[in-house]
C-alpha cells in the first residue's frame, strides 16, 4: 500500500498504478478514525475495481463549529493497517494546505438547495464544504467509482449532485456513486467515528436511536405519520437525546414524504451530551 502525503506524490503513485493495473480504480473518501463502516466501503470497492484509492483528510471547510473540528478523532496508523487489510492500493493523506494551497480558488457549485435543508439548516456551509472536497479530490484522483456511505444519506444526494455538475461542465464523464448500506454493531447502533467520544453509558444512550427505530417500525402501520414521529421523538428524548429533527423523505431524495410514496426515509440528528448524532432509516408504513 502506498502512502503519499502531496500531490507529487500522489500523481507519481497513480500514474503507476494506472501502468500496472489499468485506469478502472475507485476512490473512497473518508476523514479517518476508521471502523468497520469504513471497511465495508473498502470492501465493496475492492471487489469490482482494478485499484482502491482511499483519502484520509479531516476537511476542515465542512466543520462549522471550531470546537468540532479540534476534537475530532485523529488515528492515522491504526487506520493505515486496517486500509492495508481491506487490500486497499493507495492511500492520500494529506495536510489542509496541500489539498487547498494558498491561492487555489474554490469554484461556486449550485448545490440546487440541497446544501440547505436539514443537515445544511442545522450546520450551516457543511455540504458547500463537503462538495468543495469531494470536487478537488476528484480532480486530483480521477477514478471510475466513488463510493459512499448511506449512513450520510443527504452527504450521498450532495454529491450526487455534484457529479451531475462535473458531468455538465465536462470536466470528467464518471465517477459512478456507488451507495453503501449503513453498517450497524449488534445493538442497531451505526458505527461512526463519533462514537469514539462517547463514554460507555452515553454509547448505551445513543443505542436509543437503534431503539427508536424499532419502536417506529413495530409501530409503523397502527400509528398516524404524524404520531408516530411524536412518539418516536418522545422515547427519543427520555433516552436522553436533544433531538434536533426527526423528519421522513421520500426515499432517494429530500422531498417531503406523502402516502402512496412508498416506504419514506427517516432522517434523524440529535445531540448526545455534547456529541452529534445523525442516523436515517427506511421504514416501512401503511
Ligand atoms: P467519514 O470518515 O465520517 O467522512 O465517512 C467516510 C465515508 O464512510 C462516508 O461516505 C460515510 O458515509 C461512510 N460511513 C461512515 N460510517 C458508516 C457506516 N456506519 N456505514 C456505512 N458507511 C459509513
Amino acid at each position: 500500500m502506498l502512502v503519499t502525503r502531496t500531490v507529487e506524490e500522489l500523481s507519481e503513485a497513480l500514474a503507476s498504478m494506472e501502468l500496472s493495473l489499468g485506469n478502472d480504480g475507485a476512490l473512497v473518501p473518508t476523514m479517518g478514525a476508521l471502523h468497520e463502516g469504513h471497511g465495508a466501503l473498502m470492501r465493496v470497492a475492492r471487489q469490482s475495481n482494478a485499484w482502491v484509492a482511499a483519502t484520509i483528510f479531516v476537511n476542515p471547510l465542512q466543520f462549522n463549529r471550531p470546537d468540532d473540528l479540534a476534537r475530532y478523532p485523529r488515528r492515522e496508523g491504526e487506520d493505515f493497517l486496517l486500509l492495508q487489510e481491506h487490500g486497499v492500493d493507495l492511500v492520500f493523506a494529506p495536510s489542509p494546505e496541500v489539498v487547498f494551497p494558498l491561492g487555489w480558488v474554490a469554484p461556486e457549485l449550485d448545490l440546487d438547495g440541497l446544501d440547505l435543508l436539514w443537515e445544511g439548516a442545522f450546520r450551516p456551509g457543511h455540504f458547500k464544504g463537503v462538495a468543495t472536497v469531494v470536487n478537488r479530490l476528484l480532480d486530483l484522483i480521477p477514478c471510475a467509482n466513488l463510493y459512499m456511505g448511506q449512513k450520510d444519506y443527504q452527504q450521498c444526494l450532495v454529491v450526487e449532485r455534484l457529479l451531475c455538475l462535473r458531468k455538465a461542465m465536462l470536466v470528467q464523464l464518471g465517477p459512478a456513486l456507488v451507495k453503501v448500506p449503513t453498517v450497524r454493531d449488534g445493538d442497531g447502533l451505526a458505527l461512526s467515528s463519533r462514537n469514539l467520544l462517547l463514554a460507555p453509558d452515553q454509547l448505551e444512550r445513543a443505542k436509543g436511536i437503534a431503539r427508536t427505530w424499532s419502536w417506529m417500525k413495530a409501530h409503523g402501520q397502527g400509528l398516524q405519520p404524524e404520531a408516530l414521529v411524536e412518539g418516536a421523538l418522545e422515547r427519543l428524548t427520555a433516552e436522553g437525546l436533544r433531538n434536533e429533527y426527526l423528519v421522513f423523505v421520500r426515499d432517494g431524495s429530500l422531498e417531503p414524504w406523502k402516502r402512496g410514496d412508498g416506504a419514506p426515509r427517516a432522517l434523524y440528528a440529535g445531540w448526545l451530551d455534547e456529541v452529534r448524532l445523525i442516523d436515517n432509516e427506511s421504514l416501512a408504513i401503511a
